[in-house]
């Protein structure tokens, strides 16, 4: 444990050396210890929107995972990635389709996991016999956060009603393959369980022979040190056994997939930023680094943690071992109070105890894999941030370029 530990940090000094800070870094070896840990599955489907780098992709492709892909974009990704728009290597989930992305998913035929009536109508009079799965609304969710919560009344997501959704499917004679429920996003093992049972009966008070099943995401990773590991074995067993009782009934074989993206890539990846100032109110003594809220925005987007580590670069380890740790608040550059990194979801700041830190060290943000990178934008005009790889095999690739700015301002000429 410590051996590796002091391998990234080794890693992370060498690239800040070379490059400068701030960056994101991912490790190739967490992503593929996370991978085994899910192979009781047919098929693993990662699910891009967690961490969408081509290369990263191409990690998930060359250990045989099929994608997600939300939007046309996704899809680019995943095909400049490798993966093949046949045999369900990329499906296309939305409640939506925009018209560029129904032109795509009809040229290319790819396999579209339906969540309105409205997509059945729109892809049925252009593309009759168009393979495609059904998002079902379990009618209850479930998420680290209300946010992340796609089932039940308050969501958008998923068909709330199957029967009329199967009529119209017949009616533009669609090709209805697989199942699929998405109850939300950092969940927990006694509401994902809920949705075997549901998906089940549902399937069975239907009777319709189905040939693939999804469980969706939605598999937590812990955050916090004293935050319990999912059980992931107890999870892949409630699913073996759905799969198999559902084989049983229609006589046929079932594939089962999960979709994970949190669970396979959060912990692999690290946000490198720099303190560069530090100052002091009556109340709180900020830290602000060079990374902001357009870079990583889970704290100020749900209140969420990360753990915080420190390089001290002023050579005053020693001294500052003996020293207690003070209370601090971390925040970003942006000209915005709310860019804080140690915030509840209601807003409040929260302080962080942490070694005493001088402006010149770098501070490093864990489990940032997932929804990190992905979720970044340009706000306050600032280009996204170089990504590095360090690969199984011990290597340091360069697998983002820093965005340029004046790239961006050319948009608009
Ligand atoms: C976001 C999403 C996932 C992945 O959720 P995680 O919590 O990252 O596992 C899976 N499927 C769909 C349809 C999603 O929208």
């Amino acid at each position: 444990m410590n051996k590796q530990k002091n391998k990234i940090y080794y890693v992370i000094r060498k690239i800040i050396k070379k490059n400068n800070s701030p960056f994101w870094l991912y490790k190739e070896q967490d992503i593929l210890n996370q991978i085994k840990k899910l192979k009781k599955f047919d098929v693993i489907r990662f699910a891009q929107k967690s961490c969408s780098n081509i290369n990263i992709l191409k990690i998930m492709k060359r250990n045989k995972l099929k994608v997600d892909a939300v939007s046309s974009g996704e899809i680019d990704r995943a095909i400049e990635a490798g993966f093949s728009s046949q045999n369900d290597e990329i499906v296309y989930t939305s409640d939506i389709f925009d018209k560029e992305t129904l032109s795509k998913v009809v040229n290319l035929n790819i396999t579209v996991n339906i969540g309105s009536i409205d997509m059945i109508k729109q892809i049925g009079k252009i593309s009759p016999g168009h393979n495609i799965w059904l998002r079902i609304n379990p009618k209850f969710g479930h998420g680290h956060s209300k946010k992340t919560n796609t089932g039940g009344n308050n969501s958008k997501h998923g068909i709330w009603k199957v029967k009329p959704a199967i009529k119209e499917i017949q009616k533009y004679g669609l090709k209805l393959s697989g199942f699929h429920v998405h109850i939300g996003s950092g969940s927990n093992l006694h509401n994902l369980k809920k949705v075997c049972k549901y998906l089940k009966n549902k399937i069975i008070k239907m009777n319709k022979k189905i040939k693939i099943i999804s469980s969706g995401g939605g598999i937590p990773t812990p955050y916090k040190n004293d935050e319990k590991v999912f059980d992931i074995k107890k999870y892949s067993e409630y699913w073996i056994k759905t799969k198999k009782s559902l084989e049983n009934y229609f006589n046929q074989k079932i594939i089962l997939e999960t979709e994970p993206g949190r669970f396979i890539v959060s912990k692999s990846g690290f946000l490198i930023s720099e303190v560069r100032a530090i100052k002091k109110t009556d109340k709180y003594k900020f830290v602000i680094i060079n990374v902001g809220f357009n870079d990583l925005i889970r704290p100020v987007m749900y209140g969420s943690y990360h753990k915080i580590s420190i390089i001290n670069m002023t050579k005053k380890d020693a001294k500052t071992k003996l020293k207690k740790k003070e209370d601090v608040v971390i925040s970003g550059p942006l000209c915005e109070s709310g860019d804080i990194f140690t915030i509840h979801n209601n807003g409040n700041i929260i302080t962080r105890k942490l070694k005493k830190i001088y402006v010149g060290d770098y501070l490093i943000f864990h489990d940032v894999g997932a929804y990190g990178s992905s979720m970044s934008s340009n706000y306050n005009s600032r280009p996204l941030i170089p990504e590095f790889l360090l690969t199984y095999d011990n290597k340091i690739k360069k697998i983002r370029k820093k965005q340029k700015i004046l790239d961006l301002i050319k948009l608009e000429k």
